[in-house]
C-alpha cells in the first residue's frame, strides 16, 4: 500500500477541491478509462478505472475524506462502519454482504464490476477468455426474408498477426517474465475501507495482466499479437426470418484472450417495408381490390403470392368489402419448425369513379330494380 498513489493525484485535483470539482474530475476520468472505451487496452484501463473509482469513493464522502486527509492510505482499520468483515471479490463475489444495503458503495461497486466486464476483473485475468462479440445490422427485402437468401457481409475484426503468430514478440525473440507481478499478471493488495479490510486483486499494469513482457515487439502488429482486418463472409439468411431477428455466426467474432475462443457475430436482420404485403407473425397480409360486380356476382381472382406465383381463388357472390379470405400455408415458413403461415387477404370493393355511358345506363336500370331512387343529378349517385 505504500506504493499506492495519492487519491488527489489520481483524480488530478488539489487538496482543496470542492465536491463539484471532484465529481467533474471523476466523471471525466471514469469515462476515459472505462474498459469498454478502451478495447485495445482493456486490462490497463480497468486497473486505472478501479483506481479512479476508489479515489472518488473515498474523497466524495466527507467523513472518509477527513480520515484520508488525516491518515492517508494507512487509516485506522474498519473505521466508521463498525464491521470488520473481510471480503474478497476475486473468487465468488461479495460473500455475506447485501449490496442493496451498501448504498453509495454498492453503487460504486456495481459500477466497477457491473456492465459486462465485471467478473473478468477476477483471477481469470490470466486465463483464457472468450473474445468480444460483433454486432452488425443488415437490411433485406420482404421477398428475401420469405424465401431465404445468401448475403456477403464485411466484418472488421482482430485476427492473429501472421508474422509473430499472436505472440507479439519479434520473430526470433521471446517474452520474459514480468518483474512487477512475477508472472502472475495480478497485484494483490489489502485495503482498509469503511466496511473493514478488503482484499483486492488488480491487473498488473506493467504487463497488462499477461505475466510476460515483450522485449522486442513484432513490427507488423506493434507487439499486440493481432491486427485489424476486414473479412468478407457469405452468410445464409434462412427463409422465414423475422424483423430484428439475429443470425448468429459462432466463433467469427473478435479473437479470444489468452487462448480463449473467438467471440460470435450477431447479424440483426431488418426487413424492408413492402408496398403491398405486410407480415403478422408467420402470416402474410394483403389487400386485394375488386370491382362492384365481382363483389355482387362472385369471381375467380388471381392472387399474387410473395414467391411471385399467382393463386386462383374463388370469392362467392355477395362478398362485402373488407371480407377476409385465407390461403392456407402460403405465408412465411417458421424459422424454428416446419410450420408455415397463411396468406390472408381482405377484398376492398372499389366503387367506380368514372363510368361509360353504357355502364351508367346499365347501373341505372339495375338501380330501378333495387327499389332505389335513380340519380337525380347527372353525377349524383356515383360522382
Ligand atoms: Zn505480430
Ligand atoms: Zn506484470
Amino acid at each position: 500500500m505504500a506504493n499506492k498513489r495519492d487519491y488527489y493525484e489520481v483524480l488530478g485535483v488539489n487538496k482543496n477541491a470542492t465536491d463539484e470539482e471532484l465529481k467533474k474530475a471523476y466523471r471525466k476520468l471514469a469515462k476515459k478509462y472505462h474498459p469498454d472505451a478502451n478495447p485495445d487496452n482493456k486490462a490497463e484501463a480497468e486497473a486505472k478505472f478501479k483506481e479512479v473509482n476508489e479515489a472518488y469513493e473515498n474523497l466524495s464522502d466527507p467523513q472518509k475524506r477527513k480520515m484520508y486527509d488525516q491518515f492517508g492510505h494507512d487509516g485506522p482499520q474498519g473505521f466508521g462502519g463498525g464491521q470488520n468483515g473481510y471480503y474478497s471479490y476475486s473468487t465468488s463475489g461479495f460473500n455475506g454482504f447485501d449490496m442493496g444495503d451498501m448504498g453509495d458503495i454498492g453503487d460504486i461497486f456495481s459500477s466497477i464490476f457491473g456492465g459486462g466486464f465485471g467478473r473478468r476483473s477476477s483471477r481469470q485475468n490470466n486465463g483464457p477468455r472468450k473474445g468480444a462479440d460483433i454486432k452488425l445490422d443488415i437490411e433485406i427485402t420482404f421477398e428475401e426474408a420469405f424465401s431465404g437468401v445468401n448475403k456477403d457481409i464485411n466484418i472488421t475484426r482482430s485476427e492473429e498477426c501472421s508474422i509473430c503468430h499472436g505472440s507479439g514478440a519479434k520473430p526470433g525473440t521471446s517474452k520474459v517474465t514480468c518483474n512487477t507481478c512475477h508472472g502472475t499478471g495480478q497485484i494483490r493488495q489489502v485495503q482498509n475501507t469503511l466496511l473493514g479490510q478488503m482484499q483486492t486483486t488488480r491487473t498488473c499494469s506493467a504487463c497488462g495482466g499477461t505475466g510476460k513482457i515483450i522485449q522486442e515487439p513484432c513490427t507488423n502488429c506493434r507487439g499486440k499479437g493481432k491486427v485489424r482486418k476486414q473479412v468478407k463472409i457469405n452468410i445464409r439468411i434462412p427463409a422465414g426470418i423475422n424483423d430484428n431477428q439475429p443470425v448468429v455466426l459462432e466463433n467469427e467474432g473478435e479473437l479470444g484472450i489468452n487462448g480463449g475462443p473467438k467471440g460470435d457475430v450477431y447479424i440483426v436482420v431488418h426487413l424492408k417495408r413492402h408496398s403491398i404485403y405486410t407480415r403478422k407473425g408467420d402470416n402474410v397480409l394483403c389487400e386485394i381490390p375488386i370491382t362492384i360486380t365481382q363483389a355482387a356476382l362472385g369471381a375467380e381472382l388471381e392472387i399474387p403470392l410473395v414467391d411471385g406465383t399467382k393463386e386462383k381463388y374463388k370469392i362467392p357472390e355477395g362478398t362485402q368489402t373488407g371480407a377476409k379470405f385465407v390461403i392456407k400455408n402460403k405465408g412465411f415458413k417458421n424459422v424454428n419448425s416446419n410450420w408455415q403461415g397463411d396468406f390472408i387477404f381482405n377484398v376492398i370493393v372499389q366503387t367506380p369513379k368514372r363510368l361509360t355511358k353504357e355502364q351508367r345506363e346499365l347501373l341505372v336500370e339495375l338501380a330501378k330494380t333495387m327499389n332505389e331512387q335513380p340519380p337525380i343529378k347527372k353525377r349524383g349517385l356515383f360522382g
